[in-house]
C-alpha cells in the first residue's frame, strides 16, 4: 500500500518550463528519525500513518504518494552577489501540495532525495547533520514566532554520503507556504520570458498576496514581509548567513538554513558561516542585504510595469520604504525586548545604548534580553558598570509600565537553538542516539517558559564549548 495525501499541485500544473518532472530515487534502508506530529496535525496528515512502514518508504521517497506529481523548481540566483543562471531544486523534490482544512496550501517537499536535471556535479543527497542542523533550527524559528518553512519529518536513508568523509544519509521533509524564491523570478527575467513572468506573478498573489492587484503592489507587499521578517530574525539575534536571492522565499518565510546560527556574544559585525569570508552576510548586513535582493526582484518584475521610465521609479520607491518599515518593525520588537508598550522619542537611543554596551563586552544576546526580566542581566557583564547606569536610566523608562516582566518574558525567549547544542544534537545523531536531538526540539518548542528541569539549555557556551564556525555541509 502507499501512503495516500491530499494533494492539489498548483505548482505541476504551471507550464513545463518551470520545472523537471522528476521522482525520488530510492534509497537502501530508511528509518525514521522523527515525524513531527503536531505539525502533521495541522496540516490535516495523520501523524501514525506517516510513521508507518509505508510512510516512512515515502518520507524517504522509495514509493511516491498517491496524488503527488514530483518534480524539481527551476530557480537562478545571486549567489554572494555573483550572478548563476540556473540553480534549480538539485537536490530536492516537490512531492505537491497539500491543502489544510482553514485553505492553507502548503508544499511538501524532500530534502536530499536524489539527483535532478539541476543537481550539476552534486549527488542529490544531504548528510544527517544539515537535515538534524534544519529540522532543529526551523522548528526553533516555528515557536519563536517568526515565519519559516517547517520539518515535517526526517530519516536515515542507509546509505552513506560522501562529503570529507563518509556520512549517514538523510532527508528532511520541508513544508513551505511555496518554495518560489526571488531566484525563481530571475530565472525567468534572465531568460527574458516575460510571459513566465507574468504567469508566476499571477501565481504568486493568488497564492501568497490575495487582493493584491498588480506588479508594482506586489512587489510593495514582497517588502513588507521581509522587512519584518528580517526585523524579526535581528530581535532573536539570528542570522542566516546565506542571503543568497535563491534562499529568499517570496511568501516571506525564512528559507534554507545552512550555515545559519544564532548569536551567542552580542556584536553586529559577527559571521559564523566558513563561506562567508568578507562578512557579506553578517548579522548587521541583513537589512541591507535584503534591500539588495528586493532590487534583484524588482528588475525581474520591470518587464511587468509597462512604460520604463516612471516603472522603474514606482520600483525604486517601492524598494526605498524597507528602511522605515524595518526600523518600525525593529522599534517594535525591541521596545518589548525592554518593557515597553508605549512610544517614546528616547526609546530608539534608549535601546541603541544598551547594544552598544553589549557589543563592547561581547554580552550574550539572549541572557541579557531574559535577564532584564528576571532581574539578572546585570551578571552577563565583565564590567557592570555602564550596564548599570544604563539600568537606572532604563527603569525611570519603563516605571510607568503596567507589567513590564510580562512584556518582557512574551518577547525574550529563554531558550534559543544555541550553536553548541545543535552541534551536540548532530554529533550524538551521526553517532546513531538520536535523543539530545529529541531532547533539544522539546526544550525549543515551549521558549519562553523558564523550566527548572531545562535550566543548563538556558546557559551560555562555555569557552571551550563555544561555536565560532558553521558550516553548509551540503
Ligand atoms: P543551497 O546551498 O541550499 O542554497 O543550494 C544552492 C544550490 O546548490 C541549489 O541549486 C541546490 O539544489 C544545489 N545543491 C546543494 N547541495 C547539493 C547536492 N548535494 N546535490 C545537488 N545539488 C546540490
Ligand atoms: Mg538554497
Amino acid at each position: 500500500m502507499t501512503l495516500a495525501l491530499p494533494f492539489d499541485n498548483s505548482y505541476a500544473r504551471l507550464p513545463d518550463r518551470f520545472h523537471a518532472r522528476q521522482a525520488p530515487v530510492p534509497v537502501a534502508a530508511p528509518g525514521l528519525i522523527a515525524v513531527n506530529h503536531a505539525l502533521a496535525r495541522d496540516l490535516g496528515l495523520d501523524p501514525a500513518a506517516l510513521e508507518t512502514p509505508e510512510g516512512i518508504a515515502a518520507l524517504a521517497g522509495n514509493s511516491v504518494p498517491e496524488g503527488a506529481e514530483p518534480l524539481a523548481q527551476a530557480y537562478a540566483g545571486h549567489q554572494f552577489g555573483g550572478w548563476v543562471p540556473q540553480l534549480g531544486d538539485g537536490r530536492a523534490i516537490l512531492l505537491g501540495e497539500v491543502v489544510t482544512a482553514e485553505g492553507r496550501r502548503a508544499d511538501i517537499q524532500l530534502k536530499g532525495a536524489g539527483r535532478t536535471p539541476f543537481s550539476r556535479r552534486g549527488d542529490g543527497r544531504a548528510a544527517i547533520g544539515p537535515v538534524i542542523r534544519e529540522y532543529i533550527l526551523s522548528e526553533a524559528m516555528a515557536a519563536l514566532g517568526v515565519p519559516t518553512t517547517r520539518a515535517l519529518a526526517a530519516v536515515t536513508t542507509g546509505e552513506p554520503v560522501w562529503r570529507e568523509t563518509a556520512l549517514p544519509g538523510a532527508v528532511l521533509t520541508r513544508v513551505a507556504a511555496s518554495h518560489i524564491r526571488v531566484g525563481t523570478f530571475q530565472y525567468f527575467a534572465a531568460r527574458e520570458d516575460g510571459e513566465a513572468l507574468d504567469i508566476l506573478a499571477r501565481h504568486v498573489i493568488a497564492r501568497h498576496y490575495p487582493g493584491v492587484e498588480g506588479p508594482l503592489a506586489l512587489l510593495d507587499a514582497v517588502t513588507v514581509r521581509q522587512a519584518r521578517l528580517i526585523a524579526r530574525w535581528m530581535s532573536l539575534g539570528f542570522i542566516h548567513g546565506v542571503m543568497n536571492t535563491d534562499n529568499m522565499a517570496i511568501s516571506g518565510e525564512t528559507i534554507d538554513y545552512g550555515p545559519c546560527a544564532f548569536l551567542d556574544g552580542y556584536h553586529p559585525r559577527k559571521v559564523f558561516s566558513s563561506i562567508d569570508q568578507f562578512g557579506r552576510y553578517a548579522y548587521g548586513n541583513q537589512p541591507r542585504v535584503a534591500v539588495w535582493n528586493l532590487a534583484q526582484f524588482a528588475s525581474c518584475l520591470l518587464p511587468l510595469m509597462g512604460a520604463e521610465g516612471p516603472a522603474v521609479e514606482a520600483a525604486s520607491e517601492s524598494i526605498n520604504r524597507f528602511p522605515a518599515i524595518y526600523e518600525a518593525e525593529w522599534l517594535r520588537l525591541f521596545r518589548a525586548k525592554v518593557g515597553i508598550t508605549g512610544a517614546e522619542a528616547e526609546d530608539h537611543a534608549l535601546i541603541a545604548g544598551l547594544l552598544e554596551i553589549m557589543a563592547g563586552q561581547n554580552a550574550d544576546f539572549t541572557r541579557v534580553f531574559r535577564g532584564l526580566a528576571t532581574g539578572m542581566a546585570a551578571a552577563e557583564f565583565a564590567d557592570t558598570a555602564p550596564f548599570e547606569d544604563w539600568q537606572r536610566a532604563w527603569r525611570d523608562r519603563i516605571a510607568a509600565e503596567p507589567d513590564p516582566e510580562a512584556v518582557m518574558r512574551a518577547a525574550n525567549p529563554a531558550y534559543i537553538p544555541r550553536n553548541h547544542r545543535v552541534e551536540e544534537a548532530i554529533r550524538a545523531a551521526t553517532a546513531g542516539d538520536f535523543a539530545p536531538f529529541h531532547r533539544l526540539n522539546a526544550v525549543l518548542s515551549r521558549p519562553f517558559e523558564d523550566r527548572a528541569g531545562d535550566a543548563a539549555f538556558a546557559l551560555a557556551p562555555l569557552p571551550d564549548e563555544e561555536v565560532r564556525r558553521t558550516f553548509c555541509g551540503t
